[in-house]
């Protein structure tokens, strides 16, 4: 621990601007729904970092930098603006939104008579200044009264033409943003340039438009908002009494870019039904779109209630902002884990810090390959930004390169296949086994027939690729269907071994369901689960006839997961229709007796007993694994847990057993050896 706090470093302008920004959204979040982007550690490192840049930097202050100072004499925001920026009030749902439309309609003392909505655009709110037609002027929002002069970006944003159809005199205001596209761009020049990447298309785009002598020059997107007629030329005053679906009429007529060329094109609409249907329409289309929005404006669209409505101290009365859930956020990537597909593409999948972003936590994002992983010069323990809109599947967008403390380590990259260890086919940017399809298949036969599935005895993994490579087998139920002399003819085959490997098959087909089922591999259960679904359901047939609603009786088996095990038990229903055909055992022993009455569970030796196991068991339990031990704890009516807390109602504790047994003392937890444990559940051995 140094003896100075933690400060971001930060190099330059562009990332100075970046860093302003992420900490402005943070506090905007913090302040408005109380979700911050940033944890407190980051969020004050950050303003650490900005605060020693701008003591070095003071003529680069920025208005709106948190640390809520400007630098003496420093020229910053410097360009007032005609009338104040503001910015709306927010409401977040449909309640909030019906009281704000009852509180205006009695401040105007009749109904709205039309409502226009349109997407709120997340971006960077500027002001365009024409004068005659020409574009003159950009002006940053700023503090809302005054904002920096950024016109040095004048030709580099797309749909804000240098000229306008008509020689007027007009202020526009808009959003100027990053579309994903753009944002690629951008962080590929970045990269290019100097290593790092902008973490999101909202700070890349204030980074951007701050910056004046940048080696590298990334594009921006303009989407109108609103006019301001500045002249007193008779159209100037035409415009100034228009509703503001036709003063957006106007301004796209005039070559500036509006919603309307994207599906969330602002609508007119007259009752608050109505507002509400194209505020989930809007919301739908988000995670579709090609630019971030973060809500939706609703406002009175006749000048005359603009007029009537007015402004309070900080925001118009006759709009406000329905806020949308974050999409993304800043979240801490704690592990990089690559898997084999089943067509054998091997794909990085990011583990991060569990965050929330709309309406759900995200615990795993895709990262695509090892390629996008260098391109983005992502690292483990790196803050990252995490999108995910609907159904989206999350990903990692970029590192937050401000927020590095310097024990970031690189990702490690694999050498061979994840999962059959065999090499990997990197020519392409899609990694894949060598072995392509056929690696799944190893790595599942392997997994079926182990030790804790279908114990297979004899059965090694370069047997099983023998199996498949000549075609006898493409799955784990055809082996059961192999004969004695298919195995004969295999190379390196005798006599002993086939019989040997016959006999394991048939002794494999009388395990109880709990291991045939495990055997599967359903995603997302493992043995005690496979356990606990083969005790709950009893035989094959009854998991099969399963709902998702039924599987979630499952202890352990939420409502996310239930509908995945669903679909994957209809994905392996040819290889169950396979393994029934050939005789395997479907049926869990002992289960109907569970399933009777609940006098007779209470009358095992273990009935309602969560029970863990630790250190090396002897005795009579020494040969048995850890999976068998907490098979004939579940036997016995209990329930195998691997951790020791307050409800632990047994702990069985070998030789050199750790901490698990020291905690149990600690919490007065019943302990016993392994004899004695074996003396109670003697029955069940
Ligand atoms: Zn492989």
């Amino acid at each position: 621990m140094s003896e100075t706090p933690p400060m971001t470093m930060i190099p330059d302008e562009t990332a100075y601007a970046e860093a302003v920004q992420l900490a402005v959204d943070a506090s905007a979040a913090y302040y408005s729904d109380g979700t911050s982007t940033l944890d407190d550690d980051s969020y004050d490192r950050l303003v650490r970092g900005i605060e020693a840049y701008e003591a070095d930097h003071p003529e680069q202050v920025l208005p709106t930098s948190p640390t809520g100072k400007v630098a003496g004499g420093a020229v910053v925001g410097d360009v007032p603006h005609t009338v104040p920026m503001l910015s709306l009030d927010n409401v977040f749902g449909a309640e909030q939104l019906v009281s704000w439309a009852a509180s205006l309609e009695r401040r105007l003392g009749r109904p709205v008579e039309a409502w226009s909505v349109e997407a709120k655009l997340d971006g960077l709110a500027v002001s365009a200044r024409y004068r005659r037609g020409r574009l003159v002027q950009l002006v940053t929002r700023g503090d809302g009264v005054a904002g920096e002069d950024v016109s040095h970006n004048i030709g580099t944003i797309v749909g804000l033409p240098d000229r306008l159809a008509e020689p007027v005199t007009v202020e526009l205001r808009g959003e100027v943003m990053m579309t994903a596209a753009q944002f690629a761009d951008a962080c590929d020049k970045r990269q290019a340039h100097d290593g790092t990447t902008f973490a999101n298309p909202r700070s890349a785009a204030a980074g951007t438009l701050r910056t004046k002598d940048r080696p590298y020059v990334c594009e921006l997107t303009f989407f109108g908002y609103g006019a301001l007629p500045m002249d007193e030329s008779e159209l100037a005053a035409r415009l100034r009494d228009l509703p503001h679906s036709q003063i957006m009429e106007w301004v796209s007529g005039q070559g500036v870019q509006t919603t309307a060329v994207t599906p969330v094109a602002g609508v007119l609409v007259s009752t608050l039904e109505e507002v509400q249907a194209r505020v989930e329409e809007i919301a739908a289309a988000r995670a579709e779109l090609e630019f971030g929005i973060d809500g939706i404006v609703i406002k009175c669209d006749l000048a005359a209630d603009q007029a009537l409505a007015g402004f309070s101290s900080r925001a118009p009365r006759w709009a406000v902002a329905y806020k949308l859930p974050a999409t993304e956020k800043i979240t801490k990537l704690l592990a990089v884990e690559w898997n084999t597909g089943r067509t054998g593409i091997i794909a990085p999948r990011a583990v991060l810090e569990p965050v929330e972003l709309d309406g759900s936590v995200v615990t795993y994002a895709t990262l695509h390959n090892a390629a996008d992983i260098a391109r983005r010069g992502l690292m483990l323990g790196d803050s990252v930004t995490v999108y995910k809109a609907g159904d989206v599947i999350p990903r990692v967008e970029a590192p937050v390169v401000h927020l590095r403390t310097g024990d970031e380590r690189p990702i490690p990259i694999p050498e061979v296949c994840p999962s059959c260890g065999d090499a990997i086919d990197s020519s392409q940017e899609r990694w894949r086994c060598v072995r392509g399809r056929a690696c799944r298949a190893i790595a599942s036969i392997e997994y079926a027939a182990g030790r804790d599935q279908l114990d297979i005895e004899g059965l090694a993994v370069n047997r099983i690729k023998q199996l498949l490579d000549v075609g006898f087998i493409t799955d784990f139920a055809d082996l059961f269907f192999l004969t004695r002399d298919q195995l004969l003819s295999l190379e390196r085959m005798g006599e002993t071994s086939t019989d040997n490997l016959l006999a394991a098959f048939e002794r494999a087909k009388g395990q109880p369901l709990s291991r045939v089922f495990c055997a599967l591999g359903v995603r997302g259960t493992g043995r005690s689960m496979s356990r606990r679904i083969a005790r709950h359901f009893g035989t094959m047939d009854a998991i099969r006839a399963a709902t998702a609603e039924a599987i979630q009786e499952v202890e352990g088996i939420g409502p996310e997961k239930a509908p995945v095990v669903v679909a994957e038990l209809i994905e392996v229903a040819p290889l169950i229709d396979k393994l029934i055909a050939a005789g395997v055992n479907m049926t869990e022993p002992g289960v109907e007796a569970r399933d009777v009455t609940a006098d007779e569970v209470s009358d095992l030796p273990l009935a309602g007993m969560s029970v863990v196991v630790t250190g090396a068991m002897s005795g009579s339990l020494e040969a048995l694994s850890r999976n068998e031990m907490n098979e004939l704890i579940e036997r016995a009516g209990g329930k195998a847990s691997s951790s020791v807390s307050a409800k632990t109602a047994l702990v069985v504790a070998g030789e050199k057993a750790g901490s698990k047994r020291t905690k149990a003392e600690s919490l007065g937890v019943r302990i016993a050896t392994p004899e004695e444990f074996a003396e109670l559940v003697a029955s069940f051995l």
